[in-house]
């Protein structure tokens, strides 16, 4: 960026060059708008350049994951896997980045400090690490909603003589465990990804799990050649379908109640999503398992029967079975040979929910009752998500007010896209209950459309209302009554429930994605209503 004094002017400053931030960026760019995007990663990809994990790969078919925006991308790239695996995605976002010459726009190894909005000027200035500054009319947060981090506050983790590291932070080095004595802290969809791959080689590996999960049977393939031609022959088929879907997927879900069906007919159905792969289990079940617990506990039954048939210590089994929330009710995590690694001789489960951690030591960790000698410790224990990336950054909008304060009851947004006193300032991350990427992409083309709507008009800033902002929350709040989520007892980063002292809220729009495109269209078609312009 020049000299520490030269400071550079830019119509866009987008912060994040991850799923979102590359298309953020296309569409910018494709615009007219000059345009800085800044990355803290050495290079593009957000989650799929840090979480570089052993098993990290795709639980949303690959092909519903990529980007839609462009037939031509489409059709030219060929997806290996139905569950692309980390260093697949990661070179196919490095081809976007290339294919759309995105690359020249952005900055990486420079993560953003502060971000400040000057009322005179009209302009945010944001400032780097470094110290170094940049200037923009817009700013466009596309920072993720799961690459915050969350270390758990445990004594001595520093003290351990070990390697460690938490699962966002993976070295890019190749590890080799077999002379290692490992711990896994954590039992999530990442964990539950790594474990089965981690075990296949290192010499000894321990489960430190707190809270069992129902992880459902991913059953990845590779693309056949046929599969290949069939799927890209049926992208705009896809697209409609999952336009349809309430959380973006391609399943249908099934209009009856599980109590309705009688057993053997609704054991048979369950046999039939569970031998399918991907979030059928979930997204494709009777729709009730989401908001009757009844429903809910009896796919619990079910899925507690294959964990029994799979793991063969029966003790090891009813500890791996969940039961402090109904089936469902956290990110479903999605698994390949994650039970049946409990059965290999170098690995053991260790229930830290009854014997507690107490401490790192320098050559392992203590509970209550035992002592663990590790050499590596491999902390998989989640995000502060959804706001933690915007409220753990300092972004400053009309009269000095920060993301932080205004969100410290829980986030605030219209349309959890922009924030009233933060002019000029969109945030897509798709804070919505729905695929990822679908909604990160329709909250990019809300932000891009709306910035071209300004520049045609002459208008030169925008700036949510407060009552928007509060007919917003209460609609999220609304729009997620019923739902087993939001159940007391159900604790998860959908709840914001995993960090110390967060508000206990549901974090993501639960109205179901159709209606959050029709609310994103409905605003942007009346002139931005909920909004106002200058
Ligand atoms: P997570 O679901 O929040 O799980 C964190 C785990 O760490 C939990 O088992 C938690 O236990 C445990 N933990 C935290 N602090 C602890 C402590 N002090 N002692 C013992 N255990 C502790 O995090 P995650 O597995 O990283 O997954 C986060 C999200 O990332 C997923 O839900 C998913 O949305 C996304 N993800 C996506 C993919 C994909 O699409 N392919 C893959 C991986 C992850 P408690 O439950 O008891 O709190």
């Amino acid at each position: 960026m020049g000299s520490e004094s030269a400071v550079e002017e830019y119509e866009v400053i987008i912060i994040g060059a991850g799923v979102t931030g590359i298309y953020q960026t296309y569409r910018a760019v494709k615009a007219g708008f000059s345009v800085k995007t800044f990355e803290a990663g050495t290079n593009v990809g957000g989650t799929w350049y840090w979480n570089r994990y052993p098993g990290a790969r795709f639980d949303s078919e690959s092909y519903i994951y990529g980007y839609t925006f462009s037939e031509e991308l489409q059709q030219e790239w060929d997806w290996k896997e139905h569950y692309s695996g980390q260093p697949e995605t990661e070179k196919y976002l490095n081809f976007v980045t290339d294919k759309f010459d995105l690359r020249r726009h952005m900055e990486f190894n420079t993560r953003i400090e502060k971000s400040e909005y000057n009322e005179e000027e009209n302009r945010w200035t944001v400032t780097t690490e470094d110290g170094k500054t940049a200037k923009a009319q817009f700013l466009v947060a596309s920072v993720g909603i799961l690459s915050q981090p969350h270390m758990p506050a445990i004594e001595g983790i520093e003290s351990f003589k070990g390697d460690y590291w938490h699962t966002s932070h993976w070295p890019k080095e190749e590890q080799d465990f077999s002379d290692k004595r490992v711990g896994v802290i954590g039992c999530g969809a990442t964990a539950i990804q790594l474990f089965p791959e981690v075990a296949k080689t290192a010499k000894h590996l321990t489960m430190f799990q707190r809270s069992a999960n129902w992880a459902c049977p991913l059953r990845n393939s590779e693309i056949s050649d046929e599969e290949q031609t069939d799927i890209k022959s049926r992208y705009p088929e896809i697209k409609a379908k999952m336009d349809k879907h309430f959380a973006a997927f391609m399943y249908e879900p099934d209009p009856r109640s599980a109590l309705d069906v009688p057993p053997e007919e609704r054991e048979a159905f369950w046999e039939e999503i569970w031998a399918a792969p991907g979030f059928k289990k979930w997204f494709g079940n009777f729709h009730d398992i989401f908001t009757n617990e009844e429903a809910a506990n009896l796919m619990g039954e079910f899925a507690k029967k294959k964990i029994r048939e799979r793991v063969n210590d029966p003790e090891v089994a009813e500890l791996l079975c969940p039961n402090d929330h109904p089936f469902g009710t956290k990110r479903l995590p999605l698994e390949t040979g994650y039970y049946e690694a409990y059965n290999q001789p170098n690995v053991k489960l260790k229930d830290v929910k009854s014997d507690p951690i107490e401490e790192i030591t320098p050559t392992g960790l203590k509970t209550e009752k035992e002592e663990f000698e590790l050499d590596v410790i491999i902390y998989a224990t989640g995000f502060d998500a959804i706001s933690g990336s915007l409220t753990r950054m300092d972004i400053r909008g009309k009269s000095g007010a920060t993301i932080r304060e205004a969100w410290a009851e829980g986030p605030r947004s219209v349309m959890g896209i922009a924030v009233p006193e933060f002019p000029n300032f969109f945030i897509t991350n798709g804070a919505v209950f729905c695929n990822t990427p679908t909604c990160c992409a329709l909250q990019v083309d809300f932000a891009a459309d709306c910035m071209e709507y300004l520049r045609e008009k002459g208008h030169k800033n925008i700036e949510a209302t407060s009552k928007a902002e509060q007919d917003w929350v209460e609609h999220c709040a609304a729009a997620t009554q019923g739902f087993l989520f939001e159940k007391q007892e159900v604790n998860s980063w959908f709840m914001g429930t995993n960090i110390p002292g967060k508000t206990r809220v549901f974090l993501l729009y639960a109205g179901g994605a159709p209606a959050y495109r029709e609310s994103l269209s409905e605003s942007a078609a009346s002139g931005y209503d909920g909004f106002e312009i200058e």
